[in-house]
């Protein structure tokens, strides 16, 4: 056998690997150029100036093509692409909103910005959001909304969940802000539930800095999106041959507006999304395929769709919590770089959720008299307390050759091998 980097051996790569940042690892020359247009231009906002080129429209209409979906609309952000969602919903102040217990602080964090207070789901093996919490959940009459979080790449049991949500009369947000392109039976993430959200900060599949989008099949949702994030109005009715009166429409709204700037550079970053997800993919099938034949204990993440995954990262499920953590120290020293998330955590444990801490001095939204109080405690999402310290995600760049692949599934190999872990117990 091999000797680990950690004994005196040969590291299994010579280079550590290339930063996970996939669509802004490809930001080149056409963004550069397409923004700087815009700039040139004069012309920045997208609904006006002296010399539109319209790209936000144009971004619209490509992930509109793309996705097989009517309605998209840019905004600022991932997590103002979540508030609008919600407020398309009209989720307020009373209520609560289905969370999975493993996301990113945005997801919660947009729910709470909404004035309504989320709800941990627990998460099963593919650590996602499980569709039995979500369903002991909703017995809580007091849920109005659920998010599903396909976390890295890797889908949700959709059609489980959905089920469920019909059987509740709940509508479904896909926060797919991780799974940009990610498909599931074929369908893109984000188009199953009633509304779906993207991110384009730089972590996502595709990035301009900061960016976001929200989708959707429902003309009424849409309009709704539309005048929450500009302020009430809806300028564009005729792009969509929507007729709506203001005078009975228009409702106190916020700006979320995506700059034509951001719009120039994301139309360049999505003619890239086909050419990084065949790259991800295929590195992810090589080194998966690897693995599988030489570990056979090996556990990966679930898959409830195992082809249509963003590929970015591999998800590992380690016996233990002790044994993931030496996992992970012996393959740094190989020169790859595997992590667990949000530091193996639920996010209601980061202490501003965990206190149910706002800027509203007066509590708010937590402060609400619900029927059935809100506490967050470990014990009530026992699968994500156990799974996310023991799982270690494998980054997965388009910038990764055939032979980076080979060599990364042969760092693992060693490491798993020399660590016993098809021996040891959780
Ligand atoms: C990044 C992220 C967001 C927020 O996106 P921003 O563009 O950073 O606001 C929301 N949800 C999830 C799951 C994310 O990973």
């Amino acid at each position: 056998m091999e000797k680990l980097v950690v004994d005196g051996g040969r590291p299994a790569r010579s280079e550590p690997m290339p930063p996970a940042y996939p669509g802004g690892m490809m930001l080149g020359q056409e963004e550069a150029e397409a923004s700087g247009a815009v700039v040139l231009d004069q012309s920045p906002f997208r609904y006006y100036g002296p010399n539109m080129r319209y790209a936000v429209q144009q971004l619209e209409d490509m992930i509109s093509a793309y996705a097989e979906i009517p309605y998209v609309l840019g905004v600022t952000s991932g997590t103002a692409a979540l508030v609008v969602a919600l407020k398309a919903l009209g989720v307020g102040y009373g209520d609560k909103v289905i969370v999975p217990a493993n996301t990113f602080l945005a997801t919660p964090g947009a729910v709470v910005c909404s004035q309504a207070v989320p709800v941990f789901a627990d998460v099963d093996d593919s650590l996602n959001i499980s569709p039995e919490s979500i369903d002991k959940l909703c017995e809580d009459d007091e849920v109005k909304a659920i998010i599903t979080v396909p976390i890295l790449g890797n889908l949700c049991d959709m059609d489980a969940i959905q089920s469920i949500a019909k059987k509740w009369g709940i509508p479904v947000i896909e926060d797919i802000a991780q799974s940009c392109g990610a498909t599931y039976k074929g369908s893109f993430a984000g188009t199953i539930g009633d509304i779906g959200t993207l991110s384009f900060q730089m972590n996502k599949v595709l990035t301009a800095g900061e960016g976001g989008a929200v989708i959707t099949r429902d003309a009424n949702l849409f309009e709704r999106a539309v005048r929450y994030h500009d302020q009430g109005s809806f300028r564009e009715k005729s792009r969509y041959g929507i007729v709506s009166d203001d005078e009975e429409n228009a409702f106190v709204g916020q700006n979320y507006r995506m700059s034509e700037v951001t719009g120039g550079v994301l139309v360049e970053q999505w003619k890239r999304l086909n050419g990084i997800l065949g790259v991800m993919r295929a590195r992810y099938i090589a080194i998966q395929q690897t693995l599988a034949a030489e570990l056979p204990g090996i556990k990966f993440r679930v898959e409830p769709d195992s082809t249509g995954y963003t590929g970015s990262h591999l998800g590992m499920i380690l016996p233990n919590a002790a044994i993931a953590n030496q996992f992970m120290e012996y393959l740094y020293a190989e020169n790859i770089q595997v992590y667990p998330l949000y530091g193996g955590k639920p996010v209601f444990m980061l202490p501003q959720l965990l206190h149910q801490r706002t800027a509203d001095v007066k509590g708010s939204p937590f402060a609400y008299p619900f029927r059935k109080p809100v506490i967050y405690t470990p014990d009530s999402c026992p699968n994500a307390v156990s799974l996310m310290p023991r799982t270690m995600y494998l980054p997965i760049s388009p910038l990764l050759t055939e032979q980076d692949a080979v060599e990364i599934a042969a760092g693992i190999i060693k490491v798993y091998r020399s660590l016993n872990i098809s021996e040891q117990k959780g």
